[in-house]
C-alpha cells in the first residue's frame, strides 16, 4: 500500500483525503464523522471503530432528548448550564442556538462532583512621583482579571468531566475615590459569581450535600469573653511609650494597631510633634513623610481637634465629643476587609459618633516578622458633624 493510497472512513465509508484522516485505535474516520462526536469527548485515538459507532448511535439518539429538553433554569453567560428540572437532565453549551448543536443531554444522576473557582490575576497600577520615578499609589491600586471556572465530574460512557468558563474574563480596577483599598465588585462580576454559586447549589442539591456553611463568623461576645476589636484604655497616651503600653496593643494584632492609631491622633491638638513620634512608632518600616505631616496639619487646621476623640464610645456632637472614661473603641472588619490580604493589607473600620459611614484604616503586614503597621490613616481624619458648641445653627 503506497503512501498516497486513498483511505476510507471506517464509519461512513466515504473516501478521506490524506490530511483528513483521523486515527482510531484500529482504523480511521473522516472529519465529518468526527464532528458528530460529543464536544466533551477527547479519547478518539484510543477508541475502536466499534466504540465510535456506538457513540455516534448515542449521539443520534441524543437529538430526541435535545428536542424534548425544556429549560427551567440557566446559569452562565459564556458557557451555560441549562437545567430541565422536570426531566432531571442538564446541558452545558456555549451556543445560544444550542438546540441545533446537539449538545449532550446528561442525567442529573450522572453527576459525581462540581468544583467552582474564580481565578484572580492582579497587577499593580503604578504612578510617577515628581521626579518621574515609578512608584506605588498609596494605598496601592491594582487591576484585576477574573476567570469564572466550573468543572463538573461525571459518570458517563463518553466523557469524565466538563470543564468550562461560565463568563468571559472580567477586568476591574481598585476604585479611585473613597476607600481605594476596599474592593467593590461591579455588576458583571456579581452576576458571574452568582451564576457559579447557582451551579454549585444545584450540584450540591443533586449530590445530596448540604450547602457549605458560610465562613465562621465569631459568635457575639459572651459576657465573659473579650469582644474582638474592642479596646479599653484607662487614659489617652501622651508619649510613644504610653502608646505602646496601652492594654491590648500588640503588633501581631492589626485591630490593636488601628486602635492605637486613633489614640495617637488625639495627641495632635496639644503636641503635634509627639503625635508624629507616636504615629512613626506604629508605622514601622515607613515613617510619616513631610507630605503626610502637612496633610495631618491641614486636617486639624480649622480647629477640628475633636475628630480623633469622636471614635471613642460616648462621644457625640451634643456633648462636644466627650468620650466616656475609660476610653473604649471598637475596631471592626467588613466582608471586604481581607480582599487584598494576600498582598499584605487589611482594611479595618472604626465608627465615629459624628458620622454615619464607618471610617477605613489600612494596615500592612511585614511578612518576615508577622507584625502589622499603620499604612493609611486618611480615613481617621475625614470630616464629621461639628460639635454643638461650634455649630452656629445649634
Ligand atoms: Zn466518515
Amino acid at each position: 500500500m503506497g503512501l498516497f493510497d486513498k483511505k476510507y472512513c471506517d464509519i461512513c465509508g466515504s473516501k478521506i483525503g490524506f490530511l483528513g484522516v483521523k486515527k482510531l485505535e484500529d482504523g480511521q474516520m473522516c472529519k465529518d464523522c468526527q464532528k458528530l462526536l460529543s464536544p466533551w469527548f477527547s479519547d478518539r485515538r484510543h477508541s475502536t471503530v466499534e466504540e465510535i459507532k456506538r457513540q455516534l448511535a448515542y449521539r443520534e439518539a441524543n437529538k430526541e432528548k435535545v428536542a424534548a429538553f425544556h429549560v427551567t433554569r440557566s446559569f452562565g453567560s459564556l458557557y451555560k448550564v441549562l437545567l430541565d428540572d422536570d426531566k432531571k437532565q442538564f446541558i452545558v453549551t456555549r451556543y445560544s442556538d444550542w438546540a441545533s448543536n446537539n449538545p449532550d443531554v446528561v442525567d442529573f444522576s450522572a453527576l459525581t462532583g462540581c468544583e467552582i473557582k474564580i481565578d484572580e490575576d492582579a497587577e499593580e497600577l503604578m504612578t510617577k512621583d515628581a521626579d518621574g520615578n515609578k512608584r506605588s499609589y498609596i494605598p496601592p491600586r491594582f487591576e484585576y482579571d477574573y476567570d469564572f471556572r466550573c468543572t463538573l465530574t461525571l459518570n458517563h460512557p463518553y466523557f469524565d468531566d466538563m470543564d468550562f468558563e461560565t463568563s468571559s474574563s472580567i477586568r476591574e480596577q481598585s476604585p479611585t475615590t473613597g476607600n481605594v483599598a476596599l474592593r467593590v465588585h461591579g455588576d458583571d462580576y456579581l452576576k458571574a459569581e452568582s451564576d457559579l454559586n447557582g451551579i454549585k447549589a444545584w450540584a450540591n442539591d443533586v449530590l445530596g450535600l448540604a450547602e457549605e456553611e458560610p465562613a465562621e463568623v465569631p459568635a457575639p461576645a459572651a459576657a465573659a469573653a473579650p469582644e474582638k476589636g474592642l479596646f479599653t484604655f484607662p487614659s489617652l497616651p501622651k508619649t510613644r511609650e504610653e502608646l505602646l503600653d496601652l492594654p491590648g496593643v500588640d503588633f501581631k494584632d492589626p485591630f490593636s494597631i488601628a486602635a492605637a492609631a486613633v489614640a495617637a491622633f488625639t495627641r495632635f491638638p496639644e503636641d503635634p510633634e509627639a503625635c508624629y513620634v507616636m504615629l512613626d512608632a506604629i508605622k514601622g518600616p515607613q515613617p510619616l513623610s513631610n507630605t503626610d505631616k502637612a496633610f495631618i496639619k491641614d486636617r486639624f487646621f480649622d480647629g477640628k481637634t475633636y475628630v480623633p476623640r469622636s471614635y471613642f464610645e460616648g462621644a457625640v456632637p451634643d456633648n462636644d465629643y466627650t468620650p466616656e472614661i475609660p476610653y473604649r473603641i471598637r475596631i471592626k472588619e467588613s466582608v471586604h476587609s481581607r480582599d487584598i490580604l494576600d498582598q499584605g493589607y487589611i482594611t479595618l473600620y472604626v465608627k465615629s459618633g459624628g458620622a454615619d459611614a464607618e471610617r477605613p484604616i489600612v494596615l500592612r503586614t511585614k511578612p518576615s516578622t508577622g507584625e502589622w503597621f499603620l499604612w493609611n490613616h486618611v480615613g481617621i481624619l475625614a470630616d464629621i458633624r461639628v460639635p454643638k458648641s461650634a455649630d452656629p445653627w445649634a
